[in-house]
């Protein structure tokens, strides 16, 4: 059980992750586009977990270009409906504030879907990064801080997208130190 706030609506979303997700998936009722900002409770985390830290995100990464998302209307929706399950799932690290950490982000691809080329990839998963350093995961997603390698894998059953901390700067290899 956990509980967000929907960005659509402004109500408290009370359930299971994935019922908070369907829930600002589906949510129609926007007050004001642009305006509402999610709060999510956030906790704080001290310590680096065991890596690799992986979490699984009941979301697809869309196909979305940077032409697209050159509208911000339909950037943010896009980044909204990542906002909440993300910011809970990143509880045990949120506040890390790692100065230089390697993620893995699997778009993992099933009925409905297909498989992205790689820039629409990418561009589609902007809203991850977004929401680490919003989570305060991470300084920030410049290549100097952020490593992240954009993986795709089918699965017959269902969408989902895995997100993995490989490595944070305690890991990081002398040789790439200089
Ligand atoms: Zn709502």
């Amino acid at each position: 059980m956990a509980t967000a706030h929907c960005p659509k609506c402004s109500g408290v979303i009370e359930g299971s992750l994935a019922e908070i997700t369907r829930h600002i998936k589906v949510c129609g009722r926007a007050k004001k586009r642009g305006g509402a900002q999610l709060v999510v409770p956030m906790a704080t985390a001290t310590v680096v977990p065991v890596l690799p830290w992986e979490i699984r995100v009941p979301l697809v990464i869309k196909s979305q270009n940077q032409s697209m998302y050159s509208h911000w209307s339909t950037y943010t929706r896009g980044r909204d409906a990542w906002q909440a399950p993300l910011g809970i799932l990143l509880r045990p690290v949120a506040g890390l504030r790692l100065p230089w950490s390697e993620w893995r982000i699997t778009r993992v691809w099933g009925p409905r879907n297909r498989e992205l080329d790689y820039g629409n990839l990418v561009g589609g998963a902007k809203p991850i990064p977004d929401a680490l350093i919003t989570a305060g995961v991470i300084v920030d997603d410049c290549p100097a801080n952020f490593s992240c390698d954009y993986l795709q894998r089918k699965e017959l059953q269902e969408s989902y997208t895995e997100i993995t901390l490989l490595r944070t700067a305690h890991e990081r290899p002398a040789d790439s130190i200089h």
